[in-house]
């Protein structure tokens, strides 16, 4: 999706204008946050300030990933992230995994809309444990490859390595136990309730 910049203020209809970025304050759920770069149009004939439909979506995505961190949920950048190193999934294939729409991860992934609490779960879950992630996918009735990588840092978010006992084949509930390698976030809120 292209959007357009602005090549005309929308007062005078001059086309000289100057494109400037600053830090804005703003509140969201009673917190205060500040974001930098925040782009803006300054007309030079009329001093009219307005913000390009461009710049709107770049500040959009730029806010919330802010709210997405006060709410302690996966960034944008985090979430392609994870999807393409970690799950090596396009978009259109996490879509039909993880449910919320076909164009689900393309709206995450621009900042357009921010994941629900349930969604971001389901993601962490996905991302620190293979077993979980093939379950979901065989559920969707998605083939996956057959070894995806899962040692790998998001962001600030910092993998540690653990050996835990899991069910060799969860959906036939057999008995026997295998070793894997599952990866708890450090740093990360919910690890107390884990
Ligand atoms: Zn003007």
């Amino acid at each position: 999706m292209k959007i357009r910049e602005s090549t005309f203020c929308p007062v005078c209809e001059s086309t000289n204008l100057t494109r400037l970025e600053r830090t804005k304050d703003y509140k969201y759920k009673g917190k205060d946050f500040s974001v930098e770069n925040i782009k803006f149009t300054v007309c030079d004939d009329c001093s009219f300030e307005f913000i390009s439909p461009r710049q709107r979506a770049h500040n959009d995505t730029l806010i919330k990933d802010e709210q997405r961190k006060l709410e302690n949920l996966l960034t944008s950048k985090e979430i392609k992230k994870g999807r393409e190193e970690i799950l090596e999934i396009s978009q259109e294939v996490a879509s039909k995994i993880f449910g919320g729409g076909i164009n689900a991860f393309s709206k995450y992934e621009r900042g357009e809309i921010i994941q629900s609490v349930a969604m971001d779960r389901l993601l962490r879950v996905a991302f620190a444990q293979e077993t979980a992630f093939r379950f979901m996918a065989e559920l969707a009735g998605i083939k996956v490859k057959e070894k995806i990588k899962t040692v790998r840092k998001i962001s600030d978010y910092e993998y540690v390595e653990m050996v835990s006992p899991v069910a060799a084949n969860s959906y036939s509930y057999k008995a026997a136990v295998r070793k894997e390698t599952v990866f708890k976030f450090k740093n990360n809120p919910d690890k107390a309730a884990a």
